[in-house]
């Protein structure tokens, strides 16, 4: 097994690294260090950034645009778009709605969608999770009965990240209510977010930001050329898509950054008269996220090891999602420890390298980072993943 870089993976990530230094506006970096909700608009400026270069969709064929690069070239690319504070590329069109595209979408829907998710024209939403058909997904019940060449939908989806900014949303519905096995009456629909019909509502979530949604169909006609893969095949597109879902999470290089970020703020806090980092409690709290993270790393080398041979890892990339979440919520807990009664400053901050509006997302921020242990597959269920297919029990 191969834990290290080779000197063309070396050189390729200084390539990378500079392109980022020199090419990633700075007003862009600067809302993702103050913790910024960005709006559509920063994260298609990025996106478009990205796919005027040709970086935009590494993974992708060729033919559809994608890079060639291998995994690890491609994972080096997100680690280094993480640690340089690039904003997030909103996964739903490139990295979730594409790959099922490409595996099951007819020719008509890869010529028409492809281009359109490349180029940043349409933005996607995920209509997965219902009211009571979250961990259990094969419960859901929003229906679409087929009247000639359209399904009429009707139900509920919620949860939907970013629905208030998509142009469309891909849907599990159940097309056969009667079917032997829930997994088996369910379908995969694309739907023009304008089709009358479609109410959007806000949930906003505990730091005050609205990310998500409620989302109603009501009587809502989608044509049958916009179901993916066979009526009743939706189930078979899900577990394909949630795979890739997986691999998603880990988010080291962002981890990495927001490390260096806090240790360099921890240093210049001071408990009972020496800097925080001083405070063998902290250091302690401090050297095991770092090994943490370290851990981490080294277990997606072994993943990428195993790429690089042409085996895809099994269902112990679960252990991906699980550590990268509970990390990126370590973090903003000692941020908060570390800022202490500053968390709760509304009133200026003089005496702290931070900027105000940083300091006052500290606790938004906390709270708002408490959803990454529950979304993509809370850890529970990628515990029982791991308990069930990888150990056996
Ligand atoms: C911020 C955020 C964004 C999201 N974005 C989207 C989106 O864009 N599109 C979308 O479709 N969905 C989205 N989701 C929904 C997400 O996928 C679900 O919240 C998640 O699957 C959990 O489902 P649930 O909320 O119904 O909780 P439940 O499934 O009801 O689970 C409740 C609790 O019970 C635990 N639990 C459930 N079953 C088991 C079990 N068998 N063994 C052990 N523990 C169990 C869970 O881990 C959880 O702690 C989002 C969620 C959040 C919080």
């Amino acid at each position: 097994m191969d834990l290290d870089y080779s000197a063309d993976e070396r050189a390729f990530r200084d390539d990378v690294r500079t392109w980022l230094r020199e090419n990633l506006p700075a007003d862009l970096h600067d809302k993702v260090a103050r913790y910024a909700h960005l709006k559509r608009d920063d994260l298609l400026a990025w996106h478009r950034i990205l796919a005027a270069r040709g970086w935009i969709a590494p993974s992708w064929p060729r033919e559809w645009g994608g890079t060639d690069w291998n995994v690890v070239q491609r994972y080096l690319f997100e680690e280094e778009c993480g640690y340089a504070g690039a904003p997030p590329l909103i996964p739903f069109g490139l990295a979730m709605c594409a790959p099922v595209l490409l595996k099951f979408g007819t020719e008509a829907q890869k010529q028409h969608f492809l281009p359109r998710i490349y180029r940043g024209d349409d933005f996607w939403c995920q209509g997965y999770s219902e009211p009571g058909a979250g961990s259990d997904l094969a419960s859901l019940r929003t229906s679409a009965v087929r009247r000639g060449d359209h399904y009429v939908v009707n139900g509920q989806k919620t949860w939907t990240t970013l629905a208030h900014m998509a142009d469309w949303i891909f849907c599990l519905v159940r097309t056969d209510p009667a079917a032997e096995r829930k997994q088996d009456g369910i379908s995969f629909l694309l739907i023009d977010m304008r089709t009358p019909g479609i109410t959007v509502r806000p949930l906003v979530l505990m730091d005050g930001g609205h990310e998500v949604n409620e989302v109603f169909f009501d009587d809502v006609e989608v044509p049958v050329a916009n179901r993916v893969h066979d009526e009743g095949k939706g189930w078979t597109v899900a577990k394909h898509l949630l795979g890739h879902e997986r691999m998603n999470t880990a988010r080291i290089g962002t981890s990495r950054r927001e490390l260096e970020h806090l240790k360099a703020f921890a240093a210049t806090r001071r408990r009972n008269g020496k800097p925080l980092t001083d405070d063998p409690r902290f250091r302690d709290k401090l050297s095991r996220l770092e090994i943490e993270l370290m851990a981490l790393a080294i277990t997606n080398l072994r993943f990428l090891d195993q790429l690089r041979g042409g085996r895809a890892p099994g269902p112990e990339v679960s252990m991906l999602k699980i550590k990268g979440t509970e990390i990126q919520q370590t973090l903003t807990e000692l941020m908060l420890e570390a800022a202490g009664p500053l968390a709760q400053a509304v009133a200026r901050v003089d005496d702290v390298p931070l900027a105000e509006d940083v300091i006052a997302a500290l606790a938004p921020r906390y709270c708002s980072t408490r959803k990454t242990t529950i979304y993509a597959g809370s850890n529970e269920i990628q515990r029982n993943i791991i308990a069930k297919h990888a150990l056996g029990l």
